[in-house]
């Protein structure tokens, strides 16, 4: 299994503009790395020039300790999927299977235990005689992922790839895609604007935005600490809260509500983030009175939006109760998953 190493990797469509700004991350062998941000972030840029289809303007792209910026795609042994499938519409998928191996010239023998094997690997065994359009969303996925892996790739790469299926069948593909890895022993990079899927397949997580890099780190790395309000806010739905104020005398004070606050930190202008698991309704020691706006219910637990004088927020509870509309609530923050964040949004 391979290392991959970007190195300041920048990258400019026409000069002076950067899609990619001096980006440094790493995959360590087997690990599932995530790339994921809004659309135009600069993640399937990051991603093709991994790949060798778009040059690196400047730095540093290794696998291992092998410095790949001038190797041709081709000499790169990578498997790549993309959203739509690009299958040979008028091949079976054995054939779909089989081609990246033909290509080479393999030996007959060989691409067919080679096929063979990786239709046990996907689930493909009893559909090899069938064309696409005679398959399921999921299906023709999974001879994508096959196809991908028929020629044993040292890395595989994935450009949001399950864009196109419906919300069950993701999650599904998701299991199945992290189980194809984990068994086809490569070193993996996944493209993704769902920070669903990043927070649930990733070993690491690379946060873009606009180019450049918000954040590398493991998913719970990301999600407990993230290091600026972009983070804060892309990763959790519904997203973290955010209150502007200020740190005095041990106190997060605005317009709308005073916390007390033990941390050593005096700012004139801060955000306070908290998630809405992370707000308790109705103890008997609380902060600050709010008034229910509207509550959501899904099933397990509701979301309760409510209001603090002109600021509303959200709040994650279990279905214990009701809430109706204007009801007053006392509200508490657990003190230990209060986020700060100083005026330039980076975390304090
Ligand atoms: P993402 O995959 O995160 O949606 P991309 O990597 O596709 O983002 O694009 C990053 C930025 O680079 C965007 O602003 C996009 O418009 C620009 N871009 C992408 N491909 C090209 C290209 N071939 N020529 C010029 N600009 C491009």
């Amino acid at each position: 299994m391979l290392k991959i190493d970007l190195k300041n990797i920048t990258k400019e469509y026409q000069k002076d503009l950067r899609a990619v700004e001096s980006v440094t991350i790493s995959a360590e062998p087997g690990d599932f790395l995530v790339l994921v941000g809004p659309s135009g972030c600069g993640k399937s840029t990051i991603l093709r020039m991994i790949a060798g289809l778009e040059d690196i303007t400047s730095g540093d792209l290794y696998f291992n300790d092998k410095r790949m910026n001038d190797i041709n795609p081709g000499d790169r042994n990578i498997g790549m999927v993309f959203q739509n499938y690009a299958l040979y519409p008028h091949l079976t998928v054995y054939d779909n299977l089989a081609f990246p191996l033909k290509i080479k010239k393999h030996h007959k023998t060989e691409i067919d235990s080679r096929v063979k094997e990786i239709a046990g690997l996907t689930g493909l065994s009893d559909y090899l005689t069938r064309k696409p359009k005679q398959l399921s969303g999921g299906q023709r996925q999974r001879v994508a992922l096959g196809r991908a892996l028929v020629r044993k790739p040292d890395i595989f790469l994935f450009d949001e790839p399950l864009s196109n299926l419906d919300a069950k069948l993701r999650v599904q593909m998701r299991n199945e895609i992290i189980s194809l890895h984990g068994k086809a022993e490569t070193t993996s990079v996944y493209v993704t604007h769902d920070q669903v899927e990043a927070m649930t397949m990733g070993t690491r997580i690379a946060v873009l935005d606009e180019g450049k890099l918000q954040q590398f780190g493991t998913p719970d790395e990301i999600y407990l600490k993230p290091a600026n309000l972009f983070v804060a806010g892309f990763l959790g739905s519904p997203q973290m809260n955010f209150f502007n104020g200020k740190i005095d005398s041990k106190n997060f004070i605005n317009d709308n509500f005073k916390l007390n606050y033990d941390i050593e930190v005096h700012s004139s202008k801060v955000t306070l983030g908290i998630r809405p698991e992370h707000i308790e309704i109705n103890n008997d020691s609380y902060d600050f009175s709010a008034k229910v706006l509207r509550t959501e219910f899904l099933g397990h637990e509701q979301l309760v939006y409510a209001e603090v004088g002109s600021e509303t927020f959200c709040i994650r509870t279990g279905f214990n109760r009701n809430y109706s509309k204007d009801e007053t609530i006392h509200i508490s923050f657990l003190r230990d998953k209060l986020h700060l964040f100083d005026n330039l949004g980076l975390r304090i």
